[in-house]
C-alpha cells in the first residue's frame, strides 16, 4: 500500500510527484505541501448536526481576525516558506532559514470554515493563491461568490471542490433548484466537483433513492461520507445498526469512509506525515500538526514555517482528523516507509515505534481492529 492509493478516495485528484526533498516521504507526496486552512467562522446555515456548533464563537457575525491580512500578503507567505533545514543542507543553499529559499514545493490549500465562500474578498483571494498554489474547498455551495468564483477561477488551479449538500438547510431555504443548478454549473466548466452525502440517521433511508434523483439530474460525482458525532443522545458513526450499515454500505463507500465506518481510526504510536507535508491552520495562519495534535509549526503569515523533516509518531489514540490519519499515518509500513540510500535505491526497514510493539507493522495491525 502507499499513499496515492487513497489520494482520489479523501482528497480527491492524481498526486503530483518529483524527486523528494524529505528523506522517508513517498515520492508521491513529493512536490506539495498540503494545509487545512480554517480560514473563517461564520456560516449562512444552522445545520442540528454541525461540529462546529459550541467550538466557533463567531458563527453569526465573523472571527474579528478573519480578513486581517491582505490576499497578495497571504499568497507572498504560501509562496515563500522557509524550507525545511534537511532540505537546505543537502541543496547545499548558503542562506538556510531564509525566506524564498526554494523549497521545490507548492501547497494544496484546503479551505474550510465556517462556509469559505463568506470570506470577505474571496474571489480575491483564491485569484492570489491560485498564481502558485492549488486550492480545494469544503463548501454548502449556498454563498452568492460561488458564482463568482465558477467565472473567474480556472478550474485547472482548482484541486477539488467538496459540496455538501445539506438538505434541511436548503429545502427550508427554498435553494433546491439554485444549489443543482450552480452545482452543474461547475461541473460543466470542467471543476473536480462532487455532491457529498452526509449519511445523517435522518437521510438513511434515502440515501439510495436520493443518489438515483442526483444522477438522474446530471450530477456526475457523488461521494457518500460518514456521519461523525452526537445525535439523540447517541455517538456516530458507533451507533449505527446492523441494518443502517448494511443501507450505506450499499450506496458505495470509499475506503477511507469505509475505515471511519468501521471505527479504524485508531493510530497511537503510528509515524504520521502530518507535520512533515501536512499541516492544520487556523484563522489567524498558525499552523500546527493537525486539528488533534496541536504541536506548533509557526505562523506563516507571520513569516514562519516549521516544518518536522520527517514523520513522527502520533502521540495521541483517537485521530481527530481521520483522513489525515488515514492517508498518512496508517502507511507506516513497510513499503512506505522505506528510506532512501545514498545511491538513491530504496532500503526497505521496519521502524520500530516507541512505546509499543516491535514494529511499525504490527502496531498497525493491532490497531486496525474495529472498535
Ligand atoms: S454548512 Fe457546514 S459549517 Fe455551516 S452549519 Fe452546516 S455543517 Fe456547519
Ligand atoms: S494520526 Fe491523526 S491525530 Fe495523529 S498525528 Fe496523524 S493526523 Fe494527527
Amino acid at each position: 500500500m502507499n499513499f496515492s492509493a487513497r489520494e482520489s478516495d479523501s482528497l480527491g485528484g492524481p498526486p503530483a510527484s518529483s524527486n523528494s526533498p524529505v528523506p522517508g516521504l513517498p515520492v508521491s507526496e513529493e512536490s506539495e505541501y498540503q494545509v487545512q486552512w480554517r480560514l473563517n467562522e461564520r456560516c449562512n446555515f444552522r445545520c442540528a448536526y454541525c461540529f462546529r456548533e459550541g467550538r466557533d464563537q463567531h458563527r453569526a457575525d465573523e472571527h474579528p481576525d478573519c480578513g486581517k491580512y491582505s490576499p497578495e500578503h497571504i499568497a507572498r507567505s504560501f509562496d515563500s516558506v522557509f524550507a525545511p533545514k534537511t532540505f537546505l543542507r543537502q541543496s547545499g543553499a548558503k542562506t538556510p532559514g531564509r525566506k524564498n529559499v526554494a523549497t521545490g514545493k507548492t501547497w494544496r490549500i484546503r479551505l474550510t470554515g465556517g462556509e469559505p465562500f463568506l470570506y470577505p474578498g474571496f474571489i480575491a483571494l483564491a485569484q492570489a493563491l491560485t498564481r502558485r498554489h492549488r486550492l480545494a474547498v469544503n463548501t454548502n455551495l449556498s454563498a452568492p461568490a460561488v458564482r463568482d468564483f465558477a467565472e473567474q477561477i480556472a478550474p485547472a488551479r482548482i484541486h477539488s471542490i467538496n459540496a455538501t449538500l445539506h438538505f434541511h438547510e436548503v429545502e427550508k431555504r427554498g435553494l433546491m433548484a439554485r444549489w443543482f443548478e450552480t452545482f452543474l454549473n461547475f461541473q460543466e466548466k470542467g471543476f473536480n466537483i462532487r455532491l457529498v452525502y452526509l449519511t445523517h440517521p435522518l437521510l438513511l433511508g434515502r440515501i439510495a433513492s436520493d443518489l438515483e434523483h442526483f444522477r438522474a439530474q446530471g450530477v456526475a460525482r457523488t461521494y457518500v461520507k460518514i456521519f461523525r458525532g452526537p445525535w439523540n443522545g447517541s455517538h456516530y458513526p458507533g451507533a449505527f445498526t446492523a441494518e443502517e450499515r448494511r443501507l450505506i454500505q450499499k450506496a458505495g463507500l470509499t475506503e477511507d469512509e469505509q475505515w471511519i465506518l468501521d471505527g479504524r481510526v485508531y493510530f497511537l504510536s503510528l509515524y504520521c506525515g502530518a507535520g512533515c507535508i501536512a499541516f492544520d491552520m487556523d484563522v489567524r495562519g498558525t499552523l500546527t500538526r493537525c486539528s488533534g495534535v496541536k504541536t506548533p509549526h509557526g505562523n506563516l503569515f507571520e513569516g514562519q514555517f516549521n516544518p518536522d523533516t520527517q514523520p513522527r509518531p502520533c502521540p495521541i489514540l483517537a485521530c481527530a482528523c481521520p483522513y489525515q490519519g488515514i492517508r498518512f499515518a496508517e502507511k507506516a509500513d513497510l513499503e512506505v516507509y522505506a528510506d532512501r540510500s545514498a545511491d538513491g535505491s530504496l532500503a526497505v526497514s521496519v521502524r520500530r515505534c516507541e512505546p509499543g510493539p516491535s514494529s511499525a507493522s504490527e502496531t498497525a495491525s493491532m490497531l486496525r481492529r474495529p472498535v
